[in-house]
């Protein structure tokens, strides 16, 4: 079973994968927890080429590259082999914040993305939470949380705006996508979602 996190900066999505991936191995399971950008060696390499130094480095045609590369890196060394091993992979994002982040920030490239994934990485997650936040709250969250990597500042909450509304409308149009509500205690937020990928095993 392939599982994707996706949410906008904030939504404590990274917190939610670590504390599902913890439930299913208590329950037994065998689980790899991975992320992007990153995940192996050589897409952790891309990961610093992009989100460090100057961000006015990349084009945003030239970001869309990166990452798809980095993704098909991890892709190769960490994520078929895990399922090919019959592995559940939990990964904090996947394609779904290359189509939301380098898809609507600078110009509409979604049809760019969408070619690039077509053509190198075709694979998508059975299951997709998105962990849906207002952009303010998870805006608040994540300065306060003050990464060295943190790109909200240069984003802005128009754009997280923009890009949770994108998640929404993704979800409607994709089954694999469900949504959960990130404003509620770790706690709360968890328990629901280990419910429906409980429900997902289930079938
Ligand atoms: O999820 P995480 O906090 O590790 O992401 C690191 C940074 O990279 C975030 O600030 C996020 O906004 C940015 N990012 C991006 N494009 C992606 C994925 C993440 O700009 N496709």
């Amino acid at each position: 079973l392939f599982i994707s996190f996706e949410g906008i900066d904030g939504s404590g999505k990274s917190t939610q994968a670590k504390r599902l991936a913890q439930s299913l191995r208590d329950a037994g399971h065998d689980v790899v927890l991975t992320r992007e950008p990153g995940g192996s060696e050589g897409a952790e390499l891309i990961r610093k080429l992009v989100l460090e130094g100057d961000p006015d480095r990349w084009s945003a045609e030239t970001e869309i590259l990166l990452f798809t590369a980095a993704r098909r890196d991890h892709l190769e060394k960490l994520i078929r082999p895990a399922l090919a091993a019959g592995q559940i992979v939990i990964t904090d994002r996947f394609a779904d914040s290359t189509r939301m982040y380098q898809g609507l920030s600078r110009g509409d490239l979604r049809a760019q993305v969408d070619a690039l994934h077509d053509l190198m990485i075709e694979i998508e997650p059975d299951l997709t939470v998105i962990v849906d936040l207002d952009p303010a709250t998870g805006l608040a969250r994540a300065l306060g949380r003050g990464g060295t990597e943190e790109r909200f500042e240069g984003f802005g909450e128009d754009l997280q705006r923009r890009m949770r509304a994108g998640f929404l409308a993704l979800a409607e149009a994709e089954p694999r996508c469900t949504v959960v509500s990130g404003d509620r205690s770790p706690d709360e937020v968890a328990a629901d979602i280990l419910s429906r990928v409980a429900a997902r095993l289930e079938q």
